[in-house]
Order: structure tokens, then C-alpha cells, then sequence
């Protein structure tokens, strides 16, 4: 091996200053670039890479609730208002026809094959067995006031009258006649107006029950179509409301006989439409 060249102590020393100067330099230059990054990001002017923003990560946890729900072994689904339509449509006319439930059942595997692991329940749900099971939101669109006609039913009303017709056949009623009603309801009643009808469900039976709350539930499913603004059945009222509100809750007599079973509504079916717009 070749010695080292010598170097002056003269060069020695001037390399060493410079060695040491371009280190503080470059400790000097790292320092202020993390400094000014750090400022940069904690006013929000950088956005980091590969993040969406906090709205959008908000909007995306935001799940709109169900147009209807339905009470199913304890469970509530959700289900659009077409689709409560069609299955309501469907237990009236099989009630109607005096079908079995377990023909219900196979029918809701068909129309609604996401639940039709618990089709059953469904069909108990749909055909009165459970009460109350169906809940819709709805919103009523304008309306003028109207005048009862030949059938002393305001047109509105009429139209409840034919499209529960057309489903169910001619129920008994009451609550309406030719030139109108002006006794036997509650005072300001509605059936004074000729908005609304009383479906029969006499003797109260557990059946009779039943096939109330397969009617009730139909009403509620078509209630934003044929402008209804409340269904009172079975001790229990519904008015529309917005989606996830509680809209069937018990219904009190405030007039009269509170134990009587009319007044109760255990023995019909009341349905009334709107009055006008907001009424
Ligand atoms: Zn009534």
C-alpha cells in the first residue's frame, strides 16, 4: 500500500471548517422545511393524499330510514311503500278468498325472496295474526276542499270508498249516507263532512280482529296516494307522519262511554281523508 499523500495542516483545517459548515447548513435547511409543512397541514391547506373529507365520510354513514317498517317476530324490517302495497294487496285478497296462511307465505317468498327465510312471520304479520305490524311514513299532497256527493262522500272519500272496493269487495259500512250524516259520532266529527267511513267488523271476534288489521294495514300502506289522513282500529290511531316516527299509538275515548267497544273502535274500521290542504 502507497502512503497517504500528506496534506498541509493549513488544507486540513480549511477542509474541516467546511465539513462542518455544509452540515449546519443542511440540519438548518431540513429544520425549517418540517417546520413549514407542519404549519401548512395544521391550517388545512394540505389535504392528505388518499382521505376523503370529513362531509363526504359523514354523508356516507347517513342511511335514510325505511318508507315503512313491519313488525316481524318481534323484529322490525324495513320495506319501500310499493312494496307494503303489492304485500298488503295481496293479504287482503287472500283473506278474501279465505286462503290459508301458509299460501300467504309461499307468496311473500315470491314477491319479497330477501325475507323469505322468516316468510312466515311475514304472512302472520300481513294477515292481522300480530296486531298493528305495519307502519308507513307519508306525506299528503294539496287538497281543496270538497263537497259530498250523490253517496254523501266528498270526492276524496269516494275514492278510498272504490279502491278499497276493488281489493276487498263491498264491505259492510257506515258512518255515511245520502245527503249526509249529522249524528252519532263524536262533535266535529268528520263523518259530518262525508270524509270518512266506518268498515264493520261485527261480533268482535278474534277473526273479525284480524281482518281489521288486514284492512287498517292496507289503508296505511295506500294512505299517500288516496290522501288519508287518519286509520283508527283496535283501540289504536294512525296519522302520517314522517319516516321512523311511531305513527300507530294507542287511541283514547274522550267523548261518551270510554269502555264502549264502538267507541273503542274494536268492532270498525275508521278512515277518514283530508280535509284540505294541512287539515
Ligand atoms: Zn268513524
Amino acid at each position: 500500500m502507497s502512503p497517504l499523500p500528506k496534506v498541509s495542516p493549513e488544507v486540513a483545517r480549511r477542509r474541516a471548517i467546511f465539513l462542518t459548515s455544509s452540515v449546519v447548513v443542511l440540519v438548518l435547511a431540513v429544520g425549517a422545511l418540517f417546520l413549514a409543512a407542519r404549519s401548512y397541514l395544521a391550517q388545512g391547506q394540505l389535504p392528505l393524499p388518499g382521505l376523503p373529507e370529513a362531509g363526504a365520510a359523514e354523508q356516507q354513514n347517513t342511511v335514510a330510514p325505511p318508507e315503512c317498517t313491519l313488525l316481524v317476530s318481534g323484529s322490525t324490517v324495513g320495506l319501500s311503500r310499493e312494496k307494503a302495497r303489492v304485500l298488503t294487496d295481496l293479504a287482503a285478497r287472500d283473506q278474501n278468498a279465505a286462503e290459508p296462511v301458509s299460501n300467504t307465505e309461499a307468496k311473500v317468498r315470491v314477491l319479497w325472496p330477501e325475507q323469505s327465510g322468516q316468510a312466515a312471520g311475514v304472512a302472520d304479520a300481513l294477515r292481522g295474526l300480530t296486531g298493528p305490524a305495519l307502519d308507513c311514513s307519508a306525506t299528503l299532497g294539496p287538497a281543496q276542499l270538497q263537497t259530498m256527493g250523490p253517496m254523501g262522500l266528498t270526492p276524496r272519500a269516494e275514492a278510498v270508498w272504490n279502491a278499497v272496493a276493488k281489493v276487498f269487495g263491498t264491505l259492510p259500512a257506515g258512518g255515511f249516507k245520502p245527503g249526509g250524516v249529522t249524528t252519532g259520532h263524536i262533535p266535529g266529527s268528520s263523518h259530518y263532512e262525508g270524509r270518512a267511513i266506518d268498515y264493520m267488523y261485527r261480533p268482535i271476534t278474534p277473526k273479525s280482529i284480524r281482518h281489521g288489521w288486514v284492512l287498517a294495514q292496507w289503508l296505511v300502506a295506500h294512505a299517500e296516494p288516496l290522501l288519508i289522513r287518519t286509520v283508527i282500529f283496535d283501540r289504536k290511531i294512525w296519522t302520517p307522519g314522517p319516516a321512523g316516527a311511531d305513527a300507530w299509538r294507542p287511541y283514547t275515548v274522550t267523548h261518551g262511554q270510554v269502555d264502549d267497544p264502538s267507541l273503542q273502535h274494536l268492532d270498525h274500521v275508521h278512515v277518514d281523508v283530508l280535509r284540505n290542504t294541512g287539515a
